[in-house]
C-alpha cells in the first residue's frame, strides 16, 4: 500500500486557526502579536519569502511591518533599526530575511535581535537553549518538521531517525528535536560514505539536502516516515525535493510531498513562535 501523504497544507490551515485564536485573546488585552520583517536588497526570491510572511501575519490577525532597504543599507544603519524594533512594543518578533548583502556580516545582525524577540531561532543563544533543552523559540524549519511528524501519531521514543543535512538552520536543529524526542539519532553529511546504510535501518528519515533524489525507495526501511525539507528543481523546472517521491512512497508509512509538505509549515512557525513571545512578553 502506497505510503501516507502527510498534508503540510491542512495541517498548517489547522494550526494557523489556533494561532489566530491565541491572537485574538491577546488583541483583546491590547496585546496584538507583532512581526517586524526587514528585506535588505531587491533578491526576487526573497522579496517572494517576505511578502508571504506578512500576508501570514494578516490572516491570523497579526500586526507587522515590512521594513524594505536599499542594498547600499550600511550594517551600522541595520543594527540601529533592530535595536529601535528591540525596544519597541507593538514588536514581539523581528525577522532578518537572508541572505543579506555581502558587507553586512549576518551573524552580528542576528545576534543583535533581543533573544526575547528571536523569533526565527537562529541566534546562538536560541541554539544553545535548544541544545541545553531550555525553552526557547525553535528554528522554523525543523520545528515544523516536528509537527509533520507529531501529525502520523507516532511516538518517537526509541524510535531511530535519521538526518541528511547538518546545517545550522535545518539539520543541526531536527537532529536536537528528534533528541529530545527520545529519538536515537545519526546526523549524516556531505562527508558520509554509505548514506544507504544508515537510512535503510531508520525509523525516520530527514532529508534536508538541496539535491534531488538523494532518498531512493532502495535506501528506505518498509514503513518508516520520511519528511522531505529539499526545494529544487526537476529537468521541467518543476519544484521537487530530495526525496525520489514517487519510488519512496511505495515503501514508507508516511512521506510528505513537495511542494504540501515542509514548506507552508516553516511560515506557521513563524507565526507560533511570534505568538508564542507576545503571550510570553
Ligand atoms: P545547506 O546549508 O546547503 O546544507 C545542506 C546539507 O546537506 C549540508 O550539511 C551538506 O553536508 C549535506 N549534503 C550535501 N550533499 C550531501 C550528500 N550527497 N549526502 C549527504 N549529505 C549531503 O542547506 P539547508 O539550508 O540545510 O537546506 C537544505 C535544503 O532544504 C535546501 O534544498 C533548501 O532549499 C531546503 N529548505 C527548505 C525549507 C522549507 O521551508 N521547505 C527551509 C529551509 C531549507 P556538509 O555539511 O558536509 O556540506
Amino acid at each position: 500500500m502506497p505510503a501516507q501523504s502527510i498534508d503540510g497544507i491542512l495541517l498548517s490551515q489547522k494550526l494557523r486557526g489556533e494561532i489566530a485564536a491565541r491572537a485574538s485573546v491577546l488583541t483583546a488585552k491590547g496585546k496584538q502579536p507583532g512581526l517586524a520583517v526587514i528585506l535588505v536588497g531587491e533578491d526576487p526570491a526573497s522579496q517572494v519569502y517576505v511578502r508571504n510572511k506578512v500576508k501570514a501575519c494578516g490572516d491570523v490577525g497579526f500586526h507587522s511591518v515590512l521594513e524594505k532597504y536599499e542594498a547600499d543599507l550600511t550594517e551600522a544603519a541595520l543594527l540601529a533599526r533592530i535595536d529601535a524594533l528591540n525596544a519597541d512594543p507593538a514588536i514581539h518578533g523581528i525577522l532578518v530575511q537572508m541572505p543579506l548583502p555581502k558587507h553586512i556580516n549576518p551573524h552580528k545582525v542576528i545576534e543583535a535581535i533581543s533573544t526575547a524577540k528571536d523569533v526565527d531561532g537562529y541566534s546562538v543563544l536560541s541554539a544553545g537553549e535548544l541544545l541545553t533543552g531550555l525553552p526557547g523559540f525553535r528554528p522554523c524549519t525543523p520545528y515544523g518538521c516536528m509537527k509533520l511528524i507529531e501529525s502520523t501519531g507516532t511516538d518517537l521514543r526509541g524510535k531511530h531517525a535519521v538526518v541528511i543535512g547538518r546545517s545550522n538552520t535545518v539539520g543541526k536543529p531536527m537532529a536536537l528535536l528528534l533528541l529530545q524526542a527520545n529519538a536515537t539519532v545519526t546526523i549524516c553529511h556531505s562527508a558520509t560514505p554509505d548514506l544507504a546504510q544508515h537510512t535503510r535501518g531508520a525509523d525516520v528519515v530527514v532529508a534536508a539536502v538541496g539535491r534531488r533524489n538523494t532518498l531512493t525507495a532502495d535506501m528506505v526501511k518498509p514503513g518508516a516516515i520520511v519528511i522531505d525539507v529539499g526545494m529544487n528543481r526537476d529537468d521541467n523546472g518543476k519544484l521537487c525535493g530530495d526525496v525520489d517521491f514517487n519510488g519512496v512512497r511505495e515503501v514508507a508509512s508516511h512521506i510528505t510531498p513537495v511542494p504540501g509538505g515542509v514548506g507552508p509549515m516553516t511560515i506557521t512557525m513563524l507565526l507560533m513562535n511570534t505568538v508564542e513571545a507576545a503571550e510570553r512578553e
